[in-house]
């Protein structure tokens, strides 16, 4: 990672509106209200049901972008995302907020290390496990849902995590979460919208899966609890700002100094006495003030053109943070009729490349550029600590894979 203090700031991360914010309800995501419209059926499938309808009729009429082996690689890749996710529930199969393999996989001794060494260990383990980046935050239970499809998200004072008929009940002192991303396959991401950029997006599914319910695991032999998260429980990308793993970006999506946009988010909400660490700032917001790349690229017009507010349109917004918001509903009933999911905002942002000159150009309302700007900033940090490599002038830069050296 690029080390923290380079882009430590004294500026808030975020503005909330206390009077308006309220947590959000599962039920009130894109996902969920496109189904009830469609369906009457409170659950995700209803609007998963009629995209995959798309697919098959695309494939079946081989539409450019839309081959059953293209189809074929994205259901490969998305394996353990469909077995392990359950498609966004909390506390399911590997998932489950108690081991399912006790007494064997818990510890009743709880490990004794200082805070920075045991912060150091479970930042390795992640990486093990296979995240790319990672990052710890105190849980911020603004951020935590409300409730999900039928019952509520509620804070106590019991020490261990549980499911009741009433609620999902999450122990106070739950207050750290590990928060760490996954980078997608930039080349088969670049096929998005057709099928072969699902593609990406599910194998990140998949490896954010098998990390989250494997740290989970690794918590619990340390003696601690765990509440391992794909997309349900708590929202990421405010999380991921309060990790320091990145900053808020005009397409609604964190934008990463090292990666840019091309992540997946996953984490594990946890008691482990784990050192937090501090949002940071390298010019993100300033350089979408300027920008909108991800807005002209986006096919259902989703993405704002004007100024960050705290007001949204629409049913599946949030409003009481000052941000770009996204019309969601937009954006999914853009993905049934494609068939499968979009990524022409990850592609777009030029934070997802690093800089070339040609930025300059697209980039028609910038007033900064006066040799150096945050984009351009921000390359030269990825190319002096390994994620970008130079090459010949005038040529964009070359991205350098992640090495792993686990899953
Ligand atoms: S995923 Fe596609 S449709 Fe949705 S906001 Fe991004 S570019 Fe627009
Ligand atoms: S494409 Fe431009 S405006 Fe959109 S998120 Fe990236 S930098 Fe910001």
């Amino acid at each position: 990672m690029i080390p923290k203090k380079l882009m430590q700031s004294d500026r808030a991360p975020y503005t909330v509106d206390e009077k308006h914010y309220q947590r959000f309800p599962v039920n009130r995501q894109a996902f969920v209200t496109v189904s009830v419209q469609d369906t009457g059926e409170k659950t995700r499938v209803g609007f998963i049901r009629k995209m995959m309808e798309t697919l098959d009729e695309k494939i079946e009429n081989q539409e450019p972008g839309y081959s059953q082996i293209d189809n074929a690689l994205d259901l490969g890749a998305g394996v353990f995302d469909r077995m392990v996710g359950k498609n966004g529930d909390p506390n399911t199969e590997l998932l489950q907020w108690n081991t399912q393999s006790e007494p064997e996989g818990r510890s009743s001794l709880k490990i004794d290390l200082p805070p920075e060494e045991l912060t150091q260990r479970v930042k390795e383990a992640t990486a093990l496990y296979g995240a790319d980046l990672s990052g710890i935050a105190k849980l911020d239970e603004r951020w935590v849902y409300s409730e999900d499809l039928v019952k509520p998200f509620v804070f106590t004072d019991k020490s261990v995590p549980e499911e009741t008929e009433e609620a999902f009940l999450i122990p106070k002192t739950m207050n750290r979460a590990i928060v760490m991303a996954f980078v997608m396959d930039e080349d088969l991401l670049e096929d998005s919208p057709g099928v072969a950029g699902n593609a990406a997006t599910s194998l990140g599914y998949s490896r954010m899966a098998i990390a989250a319910a494997s740290l989970a695991q690794y918590i619990r032999a340390l003696g601690y609890q765990a509440i391992p998260c794909m997309n349900d429980t708590v929202l990421s990308i405010p999380l991921a700002i309060d990790a320091g793993l990145g900053q808020l970006g005009r397409h609604g999506l964190l934008i990463t100094p090292e990666y840019g946009s091309n992540i997946r988010l996953g984490k594990v909400i946890t008691d482990l006495p784990l050192n937090p660490d501090h949002p940071i700032d390298f010019g993100v917001t300033e350089f979408c003030d300027n920008c909108l790349l991800c807005a002209k690229s986006c096919p259902s017009g989703s993405i704002s053109v004007g100024e960050r507010s705290f007001n949204c349109e629409g049913e599946t917004g949030n409003p009481g943070v000052l941000k770009w918001h996204i019309q969601g509903e937009n954006c999914l009933r853009f993905w049934q009729e494609n068939g499968t999911s979009c990524s022409n905002c990850i592609i777009a942002c030029p934070f997802t490349h690093g800089f070339e000159w040609l930025n300059c150009s697209e980039c028609e309302t910038c007033e900064i550029y006066n040799g150096s700007c945050s984009l351009q900033t921000n390359a030269d940090m990825r190319k002096k600590y390994g994620y970008l490599e130079d090459t010949s002038w005038g040529s964009p830069p070359k991205r350098i894979r992640p090495k792993r050296s686990g899953l």
